[in-house]
């Protein structure tokens, strides 16, 4: 079930010609954006084909395992991460589920940063555990990470600008403590917005997992996920991949085992799979995500640097300051910007928020629009208070995630509801 890279030079574009060109074949008659398919299953002309397409899963039978526009959305993530196969599936949080259950079986453990999307925590601290996987939560630092870990630890995890704090994993350092024991380090790369501000797999992560929601999509239209992985991981000392000798899965299916493992367990098995209509809402968003999230980050940066000359306004905090803790890891790892994300205070949040009239109050983030939240009582409203205030999150803070509009007309608003 490996993917079938629909250009093979692909590979060797700029990001903002794959992200336009990758997946769409040439020829006489061919669409020239990616089309839909609407279609739950696909034809075979002899018994022969049939049998060979249910025992090898490479190709077209059925659309739980496979669709052609799900198939060229995946492509195309392939190409902006700079990775060697992608499964996309129906949200973030299945890509999450399905990235860590393909390293992980009961019995394992996970070490992950704390500072995490709350779906992912919540996977963490109470999904996991039913199937008897535990997870440790610690500072995103090589340090922690390192002291947590454990000889049944087979997964790393951490966020690429995690929000509302705007913690930048030290992937490198991550990578190396984890492969050292044997482990994977998997990167949610959400908010590094599909390759284009970061691409985890060329820092030495092995996974990347992903909300397609959040900018791939980018017009707050459909919902998505997808996970990602390249080509060094090593799962020789992984017994879910070793056990059963010469057939094993690592035998069997040799470097795609962890990318057959990932669409056999979260499309396949656990059904969670991308409707082709979402894939091509989401193909079309990631041909336009480079001008989105470039000028959304040019704004973040300014309205950040404008907030804190505001009167009222309290902490303000974004990884392209350069007073935030995470500054200098920004510059490492992260091109074309440091996100379109900020927080900052205000002394009071309802009256600030219910005076908008540009701004949205809306949970989501990478939307062309600029929408805002109150984390304290609606992300965060169910992380324990000692975790929430390490979280970067008070009761004044206010996260924004900035879109595409004039900036004038964004300050304009915030200093009236100011
Ligand atoms: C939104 C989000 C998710 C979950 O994605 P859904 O598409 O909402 O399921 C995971 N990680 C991060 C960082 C997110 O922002």
């Amino acid at each position: 079930m490996s993917d079938v890279p629909t250009d093979p030079a692909a590979t060797d574009w700029g990001y903002e010609t794959a992200a336009v060109q990758a997946s769409i074949p040439r020829g006489l008659g061919q669409t020239v954006g990616v089309p839909i398919h609407a279609a739950a299953a696909f034809q075979f002309d002899t018994l022969e084909q049939a049998q060979g397409e249910f025992q090898n899963n490479t190709g077209l039978s059925y659309a739980r395992l496979q669709n052609p526009t799900v198939r060229a959305l995946e492509g195309r993530i392939t190409a902006l991460e700079g990775g060697a196969a992608t499964v996309a599936l129906a949200s973030g949080q299945a890509a999450t589920l399905t990235a860590i259950l393909s390293a992980c079986r009961a019995g394992d453990h996970v070490v992950s940063a704390s500072s995490l999307f709350g779906g992912t925590t919540g996977m963490l601290n109470n999904i996991l555990p039913l199937m008897g996987i535990s997870a440790t939560l610690v500072d995103n630092t090589p340090d922690a990470v390192r002291a947590a870990m454990q000889d049944n630890t087979r997964l790393v995890w951490a966020e690429m600008i995690s929000n509302p704090a705007g913690d930048i994993a030290d992937i490198g350092p991550f990578a190396d403590i984890a492969h050292e024991r044997g482990a994977l380090l998997a990167i949610d790369n959400t908010c590094g917005g599909v390759g284009y501000l970061c691409r985890p797999l060329a820092f030495g992560a092995d996974i990347v997992a992903q909300s397609l929601t959040k900018w791939a999509g980018g017009h707050g239209s459909v919902m998505g996920g997808s996970v990602t992985v390249g080509t060094r991981h090593d799962l020789s000392r992984n017994p879910s991949y070793t056990d059963g000798g010469e057939h094993s899965v690592l035998n069997v299916r040799g470097g795609e085992a962890l990318a057959w493992r990932q669409r056999w367990l979260g499309a396949s098995q656990l059904g969670m799979t991308l409707a082709p209509h979402s894939a091509f809402l989401i193909a079309q968003g990631l041909e336009t995500l480079a001008l989105r999230l470039s000028r959304e980050c040019q704004s973040a940066l300014e309205l950040a640097r404008w907030l804190r000359t505001q009167p009222g306004v309290g902490r303000v905090s974004y990884p392209g300051l350069e007073d935030h803790p995470f500054h200098a890891q920004a510059r490492r790892y992260l091109s074309h910007g440091c996100g379109a994300v900020l927080a900052f205070e205000v002394p009071d949040p309802a009256a600030f928020l219910s005076r908008l009239r540009v701004l949205r109050i809306a949970p989501n983030l990478g939307d062309v629009r600029t929408l805002v939240v109150h984390p304290w009582t609606t992300t965060h409203g169910r992380v324990p208070e000692a975790a929430r205030r390490a979280a970067g999150v008070t009761p004044q803070t206010i996260r924004m995630s900035v879109g595409v509009e004039d900036v004038k007309d964004l300050k304009a608003d915030i200093a009236r509801a100011l």
